[in-house]
């Protein structure tokens, strides 16, 4: 699903950017972690116990980086950037240090106000991916913000009806949500977004207690059938590749054997300007030292960002998955 911003035309320069990239071996997406504090609450993540202090060594700017890497994706992530109040400045300079680069932000949306995310979007944020696992309450609860739901609910058909142009939920798939996720798409395409799923690991913090276990994966078979059957009705609000989705319960069972390619197409970028194959891994050195990554034998995890990476280029389905979403009909 891409943003409001852009028209089917602007999907080749993408694409051409994309082969540039690839040609050159160079990484297609930077992460930029601009913080590492959060002021959520979650029981699977430990960022929210960086100290405040963390803020004196984060980097006001990431354009160097930018300008050096012209990627065609950036993510802004963290922790929560929206603690960061030099935001709206950082994507600015990125934007203009980098053309044809696609620019998202990941943040568990609580401070999302309509005034902030405007300033956002008119700074240069293309994408708002904003964290939603629950429909029923227990999304407030896992993430120890009350109110949270319902807030989200509020403002995301607000900053639609702005002309905010690209909204999407990140939906991390756990043991406890499956009975969630088509009402996640549904609520999604009311509200005229995407959604982008993703797999749940207990690796920030060791937290198993939401970990798709092997051995019997019928009723997750089941959730991911109906989630391929939503595209095959609806294109355009499930932004998942085909691939990705059908994986999961390969992996879930232990059966994936294709080394991890992070680091390859993808990098993280830490509030320190350090660099790291994935999210997971420890910083390797500033960024200035990076030069390419290997594959790696790791299935400790089955983010989308590594799946997506690994997904065959399947043209028919990933065509009709771009441009489904650039119709302006799609989601009325
Ligand atoms: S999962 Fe996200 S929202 Fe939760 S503590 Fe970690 S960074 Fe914060
Ligand atoms: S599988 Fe890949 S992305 Fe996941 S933790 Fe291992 S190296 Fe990182």
């Amino acid at each position: 699903m891409l943003s409001s911003r852009y028209r089917p035309w602007h999907i080749p320069l993408f694409l051409a950017k994309y082969g540039w990239l690839r040609l050159r071996k160079r990484p297609v997406l930077l992460n930029f972690e601009v913080t590492m504090r959060c002021n959520a609450r979650c029981g699977f993540c430990d960022y929210w116990r960086t100290p405040d202090s963390a803020r004196a060594t984060e980097q006001a700017d990431f354009a160097a980086i930018a300008a050096h890497f012209r990627p065609m994706l950036v993510t802004f992530t963290g922790g929560e950037p929206l603690l960061r109040r030099d935001l709206e400045d950082i994507v600015r300079r990125v934007r203009a240090a980098s053309k044809y680069t696609y620019v998202q932000l990941i943040t568990h949306g609580a401070m999302l106000t309509l005034e902030r995310a405007q300033a956002l979007w008119d700074a240069g944020v293309d994408q708002f991916n904003i964290s939603l696992d629950y429909l029923d309450g227990r999304h407030d609860a896992a993430r120890g913000i009350p109110g949270l739901t319902a807030r989200l609910l509020d403002v995301v058909p607000r900053m639609r009806a702005a002309g905010i142009g690209g909204v999407r939920f990140n939906t991390v798939i756990k043991n406890d949500n499956l009975d969630q996720l088509i009402g996640i798409v549904d609520t999604a395409a009311r509200l005229g977004g995407g959604v982008n799923f993703s797999v749940y690991t207990a690796l920030k913090n060791g937290n198993d207690a939401f970990a798709l276990q092997g051995g019997d994966t019928a009723a997750l078979e089941a959730a991911i059938a109906s989630l391929l059957a939503y595209k095959r009705r609806r294109a355009g609000v499930i932004t998942n590749s085909d691939w990705y989705l059908e994986q999961i319960p390969r992996w879930v069972r232990g059966e994936l054997t294709e080394p991890c390619e992070s680091g390859t197409t993808t990098i993280h970028i830490d509030p320190q300007g350090r660099v790291r194959r994935c999210p997971d891994f420890p910083a390797d050195g500033p960024w200035q030292s990076y030069a390419g990554y290997q594959p790696i034998s790791c299935d400790a995890c089955y983010y989308a960002c590594r799946g997506e990476a690994q997904a065959p280029l399947r043209i028919a389905s990933r065509v009709r998955d771009v441009f489904a979403t650039v119709t302006p009909a799609a989601h009325e």
